[in-house]
């Protein structure tokens, strides 16, 4: 055993847990990644694959500043992947839209946009853009889009390519990926760190310990001193075959993959952990699809699904350590694909307790109690 950097294990191989590795092996820590079993919830393999900022943290500055770092690393980030991994995510960061059908909702995501612009001052901007000008500007949008919102720093990539680039990037800067490994109990050990108790009867010890395992945090979390607060929220998406056609805008709820399909989606639903997709959302992600852009009335839909997301009471990352069991983090978010180049770098420093550690208590997790107690 190498005692003068051991080994940490990060538990969970989605994109946080994936990410979170690779800051730290980045920063010359040495990283064990242990996913869990083949049917978990995978957020990470049914996402929308955007990085986006509109709207994110209008109510609360700090989520606001940490979004709009993380647009800005992106395309650093994107590089690294590439150079770690051979992988192009195929990031397109050059803006996207908010289209609104309703005149009243678009006013109010506007006012939302300008508390987000004053957190923000000149990191931020947004456009809001009438019916017609957007129908002048490009031709096919539907004539019931009364309006839209543009930013700049928006964009999206291929969420499974994505995935597969930070998975083959954490090998290629040393760290160890065990899949199928789920861990079935981590426990304190008597003297100081953790014993990690593998679902396949193994246990291994270790100095500290990173919870990255999303839904299958909450089974883990209290013996390490949280109350890991997430609960599924189900998003259903739409597939097209692939077009030839390059659609002319990105929005938050239809994209076209750089492969060529445009993904229709941004619904959200309390369904517990069913990721089923059911025909009526389906029917409606269709007509919001034809509603904005009618040319896509003509295309065939070849695939849909339902992933859950990962959601804190509130909706913001969780970034917590263990008051009771130094040495136990606890790492959860929805948005972990725009979050990504920050869990790969600052958040080491902050798990590291060096002196470039972001300050982020605002997203710790004692915030729900202290919101439960007001
Ligand atoms: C429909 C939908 C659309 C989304 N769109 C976007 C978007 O456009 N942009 C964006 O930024 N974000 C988006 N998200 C959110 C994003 O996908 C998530 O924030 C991110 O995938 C969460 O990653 P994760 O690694 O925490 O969780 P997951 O991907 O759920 O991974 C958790 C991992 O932990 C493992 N695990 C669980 N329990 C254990 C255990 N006991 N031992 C070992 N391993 C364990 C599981 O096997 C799994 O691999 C979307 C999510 C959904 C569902």
């Amino acid at each position: 055993m190498n005692r003068t950097n051991p080994e940490i294990p990060v538990v969970g191989g989605g994109v946080v847990g994936l990410s979170v590795a690779l800051g730290l092996l980045l920063a010359g820590r040495r990283v064990h990644v242990l996913d869990g079993a083949d049917n978990d919830a995978r957020a990470s393999q049914g996402n929308f694959g955007l990085v986006w900022g509109q709207g994110k943290g209008w109510n609360y500055a700090p989520y606001a500043k940490w979004t709009s770092d993380a647009l800005a690393a992106w395309p650093a980030f994107a590089r690294k992947l590439v150079d770690l991994s051979g992988i192009d995510v195929a990031l397109n960061q050059s803006g996207g839209f908010e289209f609104f059908t309703d005149a009243a909702e678009m006013e109010e995501f506007a006012a939302m946009l300008a508390q987000q612009q004053r957190h923000l001052g000149n990191r931020f901007s947004d456009e809001i853009i009438s019916g017609d000008d957007l129908r002048a500007q490009m031709p096919g949008i539907g004539g019931g889009v009364v309006g839209a919102s543009f930013s700049q720093m928006d964009g999206h990539v291929n969420p499974l390519r994505f995935l597969r680039a930070l998975r083959v990037a954490v090998g290629a800067a040393g760290g160890r990926v065990t899949m199928d490994a789920p861990v079935a109990r981590v426990a304190p050990a008597t003297g100081g760190g953790f014993d990690l108790a593998m679902a396949n009867g193994q246990i291994a010890r270790a100095e500290k310990v990173v919870l990255c395992a999303g839904l299958g945090a909450t089974a883990l979390a209290a013996d390490l001193g949280f109350s890991a607060r997430v609960a599924p929220q189900r998003g259903e998406l739409l597939i097209t075959e692939k077009l030839h056609d390059r659609l002319p805008f990105l929005s938050s709820t239809i994209r076209q993959v750089d492969e060529g399909g445009v993904q229709t989606g941004g619904t959200k639903a309390d369904a517990g952990l069913d990721d089923s997709e059911t025909l009526d959302v389906m029917a409606g992600l269709a007509r919001h699809a034809v509603t904005v852009y009618p040319p896509l009335a003509d295309v065939r839909v070849v695939r849909a699904w339902g992933a859950l997301r990962v959601m804190s009471p509130d909706g913001y990352p969780v970034y917590a350590h263990s008051s009771l069991y130094p040495g136990a983090y606890l790492v959860t978010c929805h948005s972990g694909v725009t979050l990504a180049p920050l869990h790969a770098s600052v958040l080491a420093d902050w798990i590291e307790g060096t002196s470039a550690a972001p300050d982020l208590e605002a997203f710790d997790e004692n915030r729900f109690a202290i919101s439960t107690a007001a």
